[in-house]
């Protein structure tokens, strides 16, 4: 039997540049999956610990994708890759196990995929390297789930490291793990998990990646990551949009590119202006926050947060603080206080340092 774990991660910088070529600072978080994978008689099977039931398909059925509900083909998806890429799958039963909380930004996607595709290389002995595992995680959500991610998930929880945060450049796809330990610093990373209602996500993301691309054609470059001064480019879109779009994603490269040399300097305190600058900009030139999200991201702020942002694709999900250790309870009371006076519902939040990536275990 082959068990790997994978991580969720959060990203401490770098939204919606992945699928402009640019950079993303994510970190891997001690949350994952637990992926086991066994020879079987005869089938192919999957079961998780957070669904009920089993998922069976038969040898036909490794070619056909519409039969199954969504989250087993998160899974089965690495197998009917594999076999349209001429790959002999022998029948096997797949189990997960993940404590990743699903859909709040967090990556229990990739955890659960990451995972199954680890132990599958394993079991199987495709003998994958670096670049084969990326591809073909990346593949199944893209490819047989459906899903158009960026590819930055699938990097850290393949490659993060404990201690650092990975900075991945989505061009090339080639990431170099950086020191970030706040602790060190005297402070804690607070994640709040708004668990406000996803509303619009995949017709707004599939929006502001079109916005992207358009502003990367008007500009004459292949993607706006080969853009560096953001306002000589607002000067020449034409549209009030674009411009905004153009401006959040070229600035917001430059913040993690100064974020590196920050941690690389191990001057945490300038994170702070950083994540302040880009949670800004997401709110009001990309726009992809809600209440719940600036609600959260203000309230650590006037907690005593050096610096608090949203983290993930938006519409909902977390937000980040870095915050002086002694003052994390009194921060986290801030916010349900605020939360509970704004009507909001209850949010759940954690402090988090960052974790390994993939292992077997
Ligand atoms: P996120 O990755 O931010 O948590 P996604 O919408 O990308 O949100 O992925 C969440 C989906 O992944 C779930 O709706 C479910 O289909 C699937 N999933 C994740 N973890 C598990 C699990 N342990 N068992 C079954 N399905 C899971
Ligand atoms: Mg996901």
């Amino acid at each position: 039997m082959a068990v790997w774990h994978a991580p969720g991660r959060i990203n401490l910088i770098g939204e919606h540049t992945d699928y402009n070529d640019g950079f993303v600072l994510p970190m891997a978080l001690p949350m994952g999956c637990t992926a086991s994978v066994e020879g079987a008689r005869d089938g192919w099977s999957v079961v998780s610990t957070q669904t009920s039931g089993t998922v069976s398909v038969s040898p036909s059925g490794l070619t056909g994708r519409d039969s199954v509900p969504e989250w087993a083909s998160y899974v089965l998806g690495a197998l009917w890759l594999l076999h349209d890429d001429g790959v002999e799958v022998p029948p096997v039963r797949i189990s997960v196990d993940s404590d990743v909380p699903t859909g709040a930004g967090l990556s229990s996607s990739a955890a659960l995929v990451c995972s199954v595709v680890c132990a599958l290389d394993e079991h199987l002995g495709l003998g994958l390297d670096a670049a084969g595992l990326l591809a073909l995680s990346r593949r199944v959500e893209n490819d047989a789930v459906g899903a158009p991610t960026g590819g930055m998930d699938q990097l850290i929880s393949l490659r993060g490291e404990e201690g650092h945060a990975l900075f991945c450049d989505m061009r090339d796809l080639t990431s170099e793990a950086v020191p970030f330990t706040p602790a060190d610093s005297g402070l804690a990373l607070l994640v709040v998990d708004t668990r406000a209602p996803h509303r619009l996500v995949d017709g707004e993301y599939a929006a502001r990646r079109r916005g992207c691309e358009a502003a990367a054609r008007q500009l004459g470059v292949s993607a706006l990551r080969d853009v560096t001064d953001a306002e000589e480019a607002v000067s020449r879109l034409d549209d009030e949009e674009l411009q905004r779009y153009a401006r959040h994603v070229v600035t917001e490269d430059a913040r993690v590119l100064d974020a590196v040399e920050a941690l690389r300097a191990g001057r945490l305190d300038e994170l702070g202006p950083l994540f302040t600058a880009s949670h800004a900009s997401m709110r009001d030139d990309f726009r992809i926050t809600v209440p719940e999200v600036d609600t959260a991201a203000e309230t650590l702020l006037s907690a005593g947060a050096i610096g608090s942002r949203m983290t993930g694709g938006g519409f909902g999900g977390c937000v980040i603080g870095l915050v002086p250790a002694a003052e994390v309870d009194a921060a986290g009371d801030a916010v349900r206080r605020a939360f509970a006076d704004a009507g909001f519902g209850e949010p759940s939040l954690f402090t988090a340092e960052a974790a390994a990536g993939a292992r077997s275990v």
